[in-house]
């Protein structure tokens, strides 16, 4: 194996006993690529942190989640009767449904009677989820035995939440995404008789970046001229060495989702970084030899070409180097735990 995720397994299985500290009741996320680590391991990380629900994103992650977790299965993408009538886990007793309007509510109680239902509030979002003017009779129709709300990255929920809970009150058990410690802790203490829930991903699987790293193999060095060409492309080199590793776009390399360039900050590498890709010098996730080594040319599929200027020493085949990626958008090779 070659573009591998390393686990500090004890370091990493504490940090998730902190986050649930910090989140009682915590609904853990696992979908997509499974955060970097994969929805099976997850589950059954899931399994021995002994919680009774996860939440995962799609229909399509529901058989894999049953089978790896004994518990029950939120669905957070929300169940539309024109997609998803047809699919076969529909009936599954552990399945909890995210319901948005009566016709879905309808279609699926159609297929499946006694199908469990949570019915998702329109947040400021704006993603999915019922007005919350037409909540509390959704939430009746259904008989639903939750309430689910999603909410922005940030803090100051509190107002927006108080107001769902106040406008369904008798529903006891609320699904909610992105509210800090301290605002659970302040729901909680507001509403005594009802079950805050916070759904969590990355602060529970991701919390503690010490704890996990992706190393990638050295598959080739060569010293290379300037003005030597390489690549699809057949780009000129400066002098120095040529550096192939393994790790390419099929393992997400140079695929991070968008910036989101939110802080001058941010916006100012992300000019930098399209100002160094025009000149063909993009810097790449991969530490070599103490430096955060250049592209070649944009990664292959498998491997990845980069240079490294002379005067600095290069690696030997089989060696390996350190890859700076973010997890949600990384497809190891393998997952070892130490
Ligand atoms: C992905 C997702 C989460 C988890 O998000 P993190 O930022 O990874 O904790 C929670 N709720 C919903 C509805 C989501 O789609």
């Amino acid at each position: 194996m070659s573009f591998v995720l390393h686990v500090d397994a004890e370091r990493w299985r504490s940090s998730h006993a902190r986050a649930g500290a910090r989140y009682p009741g915590v609904v853990p996320v696992i979908k997509g690529n499974g955060y970097g680590f994969g929805a099976a391991l997850l589950c059954r990380e899931a399994q021995s942190m002994g919680v009774s629900t996860i939440a995962i994103g799609t229909y399509v992650e529901a058989p894999e989640a049953l089978a790896g977790f004994g518990g029950d299965v939120l669905v957070m993408e929300p169940y539309r009767a024109s997609i998803h009538c047809d699919l076969p886990d529909l009936p599954n007793r552990r399945l909890v449904h995210t319901i948005t309007s009566r016709t879905d509510l309808e279609s699926l109680r159609g297929v499946e009677p006694a199908a469990r239902v949570a019915v998702e509030g329109l947040t400021s979002m704006n993603r999915f989820g019922a007005p919350m003017d037409s909540l509390g009779e959704l939430v009746t129709a259904a008989a639903a035995e939750a309430v689910t709300l999603h909410l922005p990255l940030g803090t100051g929920h509190l107002d927006e939440i108080a107001r769902f809970v106040d406008a369904v009150l008798a529903v006891q058990r609320w699904f909610v995404s992105h509210v800090s410690p301290d605002e659970l802790a302040t729901l909680r203490g507001r509403y005594p008789d009802h079950d805050f829930r916070p759904r969590i991903g990355t602060d529970l699987w991701l919390a503690e970046p010490a704890s996990y790293e992706v190393k990638a193999h050295v598959l080739d060095v060569r010293a290379v001229d300037k003005g030597d060409r390489v690549g699809y492309r057949q780009r000129s080199l400066p002098a120095g060495h040529l550096v192939v590793l393994s790790g390419g776009t099929s393992h997400g390399v140079a695929m991070e989702s968008p910036a989101s360039a939110a802080t001058p900050r941010s916006r100012a590498i992300a000019v930098a970084e399209g100002v160094l890709e025009a000149a063909h010098k993009v810097r790449s996730p991969f530490t070599v030899s103490g430096v955060t080594a250049r592209f070649a040319e944009p990664p292959h599929m498998q491997c990845s070409l980069l240079v490294l200027p002379r005067g600095v020493t290069p690696p030997a085949v089989g060696d390996t180097v350190t890859v700076r990626m973010r997890l949600t958008t990384t497809y190891p090779d393998a997952v070892e735990l130490h």
